[in-house]
């Protein structure tokens, strides 16, 4: 592994198919380990405490941010705040693996001005705004207004995509998954 990345940020608009990307890179990359951040927002019935996120209080959360403790976090919605624990870095790093980052446009963004040479970043996107709406209207979750919100979102993420290093458009989920594997290999982070 390159000594000077520490870990790999994957980031995408809403409904990018990014989660799926993530769950199927990390069963295929030994070299990974997913990094959980803490959130504010509630828990869905699936998810766990310590496995999907860590689900914190707000005011343990401004706590954190107090005593700072996060790499990075942001309000990614109203109200509703996400960051990365630097103790969770650690904790992979103790462990001999490659965080992997899950985490929204602007965290990405900022992380990537941070850290620009410690960090590999990926965008993850639809092939059109079209198919993103389709998506999320077949994911069935958002009300019309939620879908037009989020739409107007990743227009407006759509113009960053460039600040980061790979653009994988997801077409087909195995070969966006190949590229970002062939991607890691040519850059000699993973075997
Ligand atoms: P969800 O609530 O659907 O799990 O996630 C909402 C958004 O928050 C996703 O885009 C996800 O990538 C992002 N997110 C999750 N963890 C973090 C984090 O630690 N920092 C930032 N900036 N965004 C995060």
């Amino acid at each position: 592994m390159k000594k000077s990345i520490q870990f790999i940020v994957i980031t995408a608009p809403s409904g990018s198919g990014k989660t799926t990307i993530v769950r199927n890179l990390l069963e295929k990359i030994p070299e990974l380990e997913f990094s959980i951040s803490a959130t504010t927002r509630d828990k869905r019935p699936h998810e766990t405490h310590g496995k999907d996120y860590y689900f914190i209080s707000i005011p343990e959360f401004e706590k954190a941010i107090e005593n700072d403790e996060f790499l990075e976090w942001e309000e990614v919605y109203p109200g509703k705040f996400y960051g990365t624990l630097k103790s969770e870095i650690e904790r992979i790093h103790k462990n001999q693996k490659l965080a992997a980052l899950d985490i929204d446009v602007q965290g990405s963004f900022n992380l990537k001005k941070k850290f620009e040479n410690q960090l590999v970043s990926f965008f993850i996107k639809a092939p059109s705004l079209e198919v993103l709406r389709q998506r999320l209207m077949d994911r069935g979750t958002d009300s019309p207004n939620d879908i037009e919100m989020r739409l107007a979102k990743a227009q407006f993420e759509l113009q960053f995509e460039n600040r980061f290093d790979f653009i994988i458009i997801n077409d087909n989920l195995q070969n966006a998954v190949n590229q970002i594997i062939n991607k890691l290999k040519e850059i000699g982070l993973i075997k």
